[in-house]
């Protein structure tokens, strides 16, 4: 008999302290789609989606969709978008007849009103209806695991890269462990551990150290026998749960003693690395030093405190102004986030000079408005196709989108919040990166998968901003005390030895 799988996603990572509210059209301006809109969408893409409907395949597995909601990251998920994407996914389930197993993608960091954990919450749910089918899901390398989650999921699979390029991978990897398991020649155990470690994204890049030292580790133990999958997850801070964090996830093959050995030693080492996730962004005056020296281009400088893929405005001004006091030219800003300023650069047309009071607009966190005169370059739908590495063949909306030339530089104007997660994003709008002297890309890490390449220097600016790495400076509520680095500089050498040994 053909096996029936039941898919679905929910991916949302909440930045609590965004005052962007995330209601049903947040998702919308992404992705909320059920049904057949969802292979229609994703079949063919290399994304989780993309995955848990090729895994099947793989198998010959039937696969029916429930529901693939996905927003942008903002602030706090309303109860009414929860409720209904949570009852989408139920109800989708329930309508199915005759199905073995639930395969899910979920973010792993998301938190909705009255929700503190969402995904323990969504797999609790799912476990109530389906009561001990298997259920697997594959998770975001940022999710805050919780016991709840990986009491109520047979299987996580979390990403293993940062900037992510392999979500299609360990989607596909979520279904195989399903397969052994629908085969009956796999039981899984599982082990939860969690350092008191809250690491900065820009510290989470795995391209480095100290990432690589944790991956290649977990990577060793899944050739070990009767390992089935180890995830290492650098967690999502501003979420501000109990549990944001680091986790570590190890499954076994019914060797819960094993598991259990494996999440604590990659914990203990973490612990014992802790210092090297501390960040030393540059200031941004001395950076622009630098490229006024510069003798090769592009240099690219990320303004790491405003990154809407961490749910930050994506409309910050502190870079913009401190060019234009620079008078640096040759500059290209990818992207700034200003509804107001495409729409009127798209009444007055290519070629008209418009005044615009730029950015600044969301809060008092990321700078003031800026008024400027701009000359309006082009106009465009923003509407262009990803080609990689990471959501290669996934089609990204901008909204109209206007290219302002200010002081000599080329500024991206856009209708929707993105982050530079490929070089098309300025190709598709008549620019040519590798032209540029140095391009200002609104990103914590992402960015380096696409930008690495053409880069003759990558710089991480030292910019205030809900995507900060000085993680003191934040108001957190609800995340686990103490925890590195948050109560580091209150602690003392006695204090860091009784961590140390616990
Ligand atoms: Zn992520």
């Amino acid at each position: 008999m053909t096996k029936r799988i039941v898919l679905g996603t929910f991916s949302h990572e909440t930045n609590v302290l965004s005052n962007i509210k995330t209601d049903l059209s947040e998702f919308r301006k992404r992705h909320l789609f059920t049904g057949d809109e969802i292979p229609a969408h994703f079949r063919g893409t290399k994304t989780a989606a993309g995955g848990l409907i090729d895994g099947c395949e793989k198998y010959g597995f039937e696969f029916v969709e429930t529901v693939h909601a996905s927003a942008t990251p903002s602030g706090m998920i309303t109860k009414e978008a929860y409720e209904q994407i949570l009852g989408d996914m139920l109800n989708g389930i329930k309508t199915v007849k005759n199905y073995d197993a639930v395969a899910i993608h979920l973010h792993g960091a998301a938190v909705a009103e009255g929700h503190d954990d969402v995904e323990g919450d969504v797999l609790g749910a799912i476990r109530k209806l389906i009561g001990k089918k298997p259920l697997v899901a594959s998770f975001d390398l940022h999710a805050n695991y919780t016991e709840k989650m990986v009491r109520e999921a047979d299987i996580l699979v979390g990403y293993d890269t940062y900037p992510h390029i392999d979500e299609y991978e360990r989607a596909v990897e979520s279904v195989d462990l399903l397969a052994k398991m629908l085969d009956g020649k796999l039981k899984p155990t599982r082990a939860l551990r969690q350092p008191p470690l809250l690491p900065a994204l820009q510290s989470q890049f795995t391209g480095k150290y100290p990432m690589t030292r944790l991956l290649e580790e977990a990577h060793m133990m899944e050739q070990m026998p009767g390992v089935e999958t180890v995830t290492v997850a650098a967690g999502f801070p501003w979420s501000d749960i109990k549990e944001a964090g680091m986790s570590f996830i190890v499954i076994t093959n019914n060797d819960q003693k094993l598991a259990d050995a494996l999440a604590g030693e990659l914990s203990d080492l973490a612990w014992s690395i802790r210092r090297d996730f501390l960040v030393k962004p540059m200031p941004i005056r001395e950076a622009l030093r630098r490229i006024k020296v510069a003798k090769e281009k592009p240099i690219v400088l990320a303004d790491i405190g405003d990154n809407p893929g961490g749910g930050t405005p994506c409309d910050g001004t502190f870079v913009l102004k401190a060019v234009l006091d620079e008078g640096l030219t040759g500059g290209v800003f990818g992207v700034i986030w200003d509804p107001a300023a495409a729409t009127k650069a798209a009444k007055a047309g290519p070629g008209k000079e418009i005044e615009v009071s730029l950015g600044g607009h969301t809060d008092k966190l990321h700078g003031k408005p800026l008024k400027v005169k701009a000359l309006v370059k082009r106009v465009s739908d923003g509407l262009w196709l990803v080609k990689g590495p990471s959501g290669t063949g996934t089609e990204t909306d901008m909204g109209l989108t206007a290219i302002l030339r200010v002081a000599g530089n080329d500024l991206i104007v856009t209708t929707k919040r993105l982050q530079p997660l490929d070089l098309e994003l300025y190709r598709s709008q008549g620019i040519e990166p590798t032209d540029a002297k140095f391009i200002v890309v609104k990103s914590s890490v992402h960015y380096r998968a696409s930008h690495e390449p053409i880069a003759k220097e990558i710089i991480e600016l030292d910019t205030p901003g809900l995507t900060s790495p000085r993680l003191a400076g934040f108001k957190f509520k609800k995340i686990r005390r103490p925890i590195f680095p948050l109560d580091f500089e209150m602690l003392g050498i006695t204090e860091l030895k009784k961590m140390d040994e616990e």
